[in-house]
């Protein structure tokens, strides 16, 4: 969504607060999230772009309730997250000094689009890794289910490896 930024440029305000929700097939060319989270609802986008004399400042809050399965067990399971992100706007595109160019956006028309920069902080914000439960027991080897409720095959006990080689020390021994 383009946020004019003239009341700003003409020094009317020296903040602007913005509010909206996104979805990323809004956006063309949007970098891809992981293919194993769902978005259920549409991206929430708050903040505000303040006049810091020389330039600006976009200070963004975003949040998104998603879907997606435990690593461990494959469980549906829903999850929600929030982070915030910051960028340096300029009506020139002179860099800012000290400034990656990454965190920067250029004024365009009176104003700046920043969607595809929430879908990029998205991308890398979202975790990699989840859990239905901390204790999530994983799936059983032998017939692929939850190990602490429908697996039912019989707990054979196993082995510690360190103890085989011990085992295995005193067998030599005895020779
Ligand atoms: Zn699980
Ligand atoms: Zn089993």
């Amino acid at each position: 969504m383009k946020i004019d930024l003239t009341p700003v440029l003409n020094r009317r305000v020296p903040v602007i607060d913005f509010e909206f929700t996104l979805s990323p097939s809004d956006v063309p060319d949007a970098p891809d999230i992981s293919e194993e989270i769902t978005l259920t609802e549409d991206i929430c986008v708050s903040g505000k772009i303040s006049d810091k004399d020389g330039y600006m400042l976009l200070c963004c809050t975003v949040s998104v309730e998603y879907e997606t399965v435990c690593d461990r067990c494959l469980t549906a399971l829903k999850d929600f997250a929030e982070f915030e992100f910051v960028r340096y706007v300029t009506v020139s595109s002179k860099a800012l000094e000290g400034i990656d160019e990454d965190e920067m956006l250029t004024v365009k028309e009176g104003g700046i689009d920043f969607d595809r920069d929430i879908i990029e902080e998205l991308s890398l914000e979202l975790p990699v890794y989840h859990l239905c439960d901390e204790d999530c027991p994983g799936l059983c080897s032998v017939c692929g289910k939850r190990l602490d409720s429908d697996c039912s095959c019989k707990k054979e006990k196993e082995i510690d490896p360190r103890m085989e080689t011990f085992k295995k020390l005193l067998e030599n021994m005895k020779k």
